[in-house]
């Protein structure tokens, strides 16, 4: 009997899937059966080890080094995730960095590298793997927002318009998209404990940051992904151009 969700067959890529967010996620997309590349920039042993875990669970698994602030590197990794496989079912723009920078002290090159990398990479994978899903009838793109792109976050306000920007990325392309059958939808998270977080959940801002919280607790990076395999599987197919937000409940109280 089929599983109710099953992505067996399906081939997703995922960015910065060699921690957090997105290695949980590649790891419920191989236990629901689906082949992956996983995207890292600078930890690949991480990287392999979430391929080896994959693994056993019977598909097939790639890692794939590229540093998604380039065009040609994102690019790159498209035409070997479509070499490897033959098709794109699920692209996965998961990959973020979230920088502390007071507005007037924020360097230009703090700036462009919050918007290249939160943003910038989202449009280049986007506009590569569009045509080859308009090709194959269909395909389904999950963007990784944030509260912080919903409510706006102190010291973070590069991160904060990255973050709401995609949700309005997510929006416009879900209307695009829609006749060629893809999907475009995006989880926002709360606060989630990965190593982008830890630091602060544990710090001195702890209490401040749970009293916001209505389930007075961190994520674990596999709730989050939990959102994500439901967005992309069979059971969200006349989903489309959706937030989800995954957060304890906090935007409710900000
Ligand atoms: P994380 O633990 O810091 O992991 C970041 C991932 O991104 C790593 O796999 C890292 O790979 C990869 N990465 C970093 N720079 C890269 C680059 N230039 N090219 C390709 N990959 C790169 O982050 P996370 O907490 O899982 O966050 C995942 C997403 O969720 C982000 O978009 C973040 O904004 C969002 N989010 C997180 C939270 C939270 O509280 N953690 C809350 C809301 C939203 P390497 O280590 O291999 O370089």
């Amino acid at each position: 009997m089929k599983n109710l969700i099953d992505l067996k067959g399906k081939v997703t890529l995922i960015t910065g899937a060699s921690r957090g967010i997105g290695k949980a996620t590649a790891l419920l997309f191989a236990r629901a059966g689906s082949d992956l590349v996983i995207n890292y920039f600078r930890n690949r042993k991480e990287a392999e080890k979430v391929a080896s875990i994959a693994k056993t669970r019977d598909v097939q698994v790639e890692i794939y080094k590229a540093d998604v602030s380039s065009k040609s590197q994102c690019e790159k990794m498209v035409d070997f995730t479509f070499k490897k496989f033959g098709k794109i079912d699920i692209l996965v723009n998961n990959t973020g960095i979230w920088k502390y920078a007071p507005i007037d002290k924020m360097t230009v090159s703090q700036l462009k590298e919050t918007l290249s990398l939160n943003l910038e990479s989202i449009f280049y994978l986007t506009a590569k793997v569009v045509p080859l899903m308009k090709k194959q009838g269909g395909g389904n793109i999950i963007n990784i927002s944030s509260t912080a792109g919903q409510r706006g976050e102190a010291y973070h306000s590069h991160y904060a318009a990255t973050k709401g920007a995609i949700i309005s990325l997510t929006k416009s392309l879900s209307t695009e998209l829609a006749s060629y059958n893809i999907r475009v939808n995006c989880v926002a998270p709360g606060w989630v404990d990965t190593d982008m977080s830890h630091s602060s959940l544990i710090g001195k801002d702890r209490k401040w940051i749970l009293d916001q919280i209505p389930l007075k607790r961190a994520a674990e990076p596999e709730e989050i992904a939990g959102a994500i395999l439901f967005l992309a599987s069979d059971l969200a197919t006349f989903i489309t151009g959706e937030i989800i937000n995954v957060n304890g409940g906090a935007v409710l109280c900000g």
